[in-house]
């Protein structure tokens, strides 16, 4: 009898996975597990998609994405990055997670190998494990502001790495790297001939912290750019990411696209050139609730006395809960009070010992949240 795929029954369960199903079977839980916008999106992007429909773009699209929402994408990030940027250099996607999919299926031969942050978004090593591609973790510790050290990169590196991954600002810590730690993330890769491939999900939501781009760095055409209107635009829904690269790796690419998917929805690519070239006042406003949240929560932490990482970017919080099994901790705290938060063991080996929370949650939910979370740590 055939067998299932051993690459797909190997890859992991997201955690935070579990943890909201448990959450689905109970009443009244605070939920600050989630990674969505706090916000529906902007009437005027809705408009765009609902106009869209109505004016029959309701048919299969281009493979690397539909011409005015590719001119869109490079105009704005012309102006943005202060390089050039041509359609030609842009491949939209099924939100970030497929046109990541797309990056290392492009790149990688099964067993060639990934880098990839520990911790990190999990999709990473799902993906890989997927593709038949060993993802590599590469440490990213308290102790070092949560960088990246080249030295330990260095020892990862064999003849089948292909890509390093780079997410900043980070899901799930909120680190945004400086110039200087993309800097040496760019000669490392250069080095040792890999290509960057760069999440920038969370590009628009950074605090009192500059968003630092590698694609604008790059002379040797060695990065790919990954973005999304996800979360920038509160557009979790319309699955519309999109990648940067050299014209002849998007050429490549489009051969994916086909396969994959074919084409992504013409209308919600027309409700995505309204969001890029509209007004981006919704955009700040969002980002804004996102830092007052994070205010919120790191008063609260600090009153509590317990340890947390201020987030220079992303809308989540990392909070420590030094030596005890997070799986646990985040099981009992929803059962026993009521609080979803993700356990950090799901984003790798060193999320031991931490938790995840969300601050795309209304100011009362976080603060309730926290008081119970506060409450239950110190009764352990
Ligand atoms: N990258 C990171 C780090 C994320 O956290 C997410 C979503 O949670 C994505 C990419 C992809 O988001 P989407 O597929 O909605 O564009």
């Amino acid at each position: 009898m055939a067998e299932l795929s051993q690459s797909v029954l190997r890859a992991p369960r997201s955690g935070i996975r579990k943890i909201m199903e448990l959450a689905q079977t109970m009443d009244g839980v605070i939920h600050l597990e989630v990674g969505e916008p706090l916000f529906a999106t902007p009437e005027h992007i809705v408009e765009a998609g609902c106009a869209a429909l109505r004016a029959g773009y309701t048919k299969y699209t281009p493979n690397a994405g539909m011409r005015e929402l590719r001119e869109a994408i490079a105009e704005s990030r012309t102006k943005e990055l202060g390089v050039r940027v041509e359609p030609e250099n842009v491949l939209v996607g099924i939100g970030g997670v497929e046109v990541i999919n797309c990056a290392f299926r492009a790149f990688c031969e099964p067993g060639d190998e990934v880098l990839i942050p520990d911790p990190a978004w999990p999709n990473y090593r799902m993906m890989a494990t997927i593709a038949n591609v060993k993802p590599v973790p590469y440490s990213l510790r308290a102790e070092n502001r949560f960088y990246p050290v080249t030295e330990e990169l260095e020892k990862l590196v064999t003849e089948r790495t292909k890509l390093l991954v780079v997410n900043s600002p980070s899901n799930p810590l909120g680190v945004v790297f400086p110039e200087k730690v993309m800097r040496e993330l760019l000669e490392f890769a250069g080095r040792h001939d890999l290509y960057l491939l760069s999440d920038e999900a969370y590009e628009r939501i950074v605090y009192d912290t500059d968003m630092v781009t590698p694609y604008a760095m790059d002379t040797e055409k060695k990065v790919i750019a990954a973005h999304t209107l996800s979360k920038t635009y509160a557009m979790t829904g319309w699955r519309i990411g999109y990648l940067l690269a050299d014209s002849g790796i998007i050429q490549t690419m489009m051969k994916l696209q086909e396969a994959y998917i074919s084409s992504v929805p013409g209308a919600n690519q027309m409700a995505g050139v309204a969001a890029i070239r509209g007004p981006q006042k919704c955009v700040e406003e969002m980002r804004r609730t996102y830092q007052d949240n994070r205010d919120l929560a790191a008063a609260l932490f600090a009153e509590a006395g317990i340890s947390y990482f201020l987030p220079g970017g992303a809308f989540y919080m990392w909070v420590g809960i030094e030596g005890k099994d997070s799986t646990e901790f985040a099981e009992k705290l929803l059962l026993k009070e009521k609080v979803a938060v993700a356990p950090g063991q799901t984003f790798g080996e060193n999320g031991e010992g931490w938790l995840r929370i969300s601050l795309a949650s209304k100011g009362e939910d976080l603060q309730e949240g926290i008081k119970r979370l506060v409450h239950f740590y110190n009764l352990q």
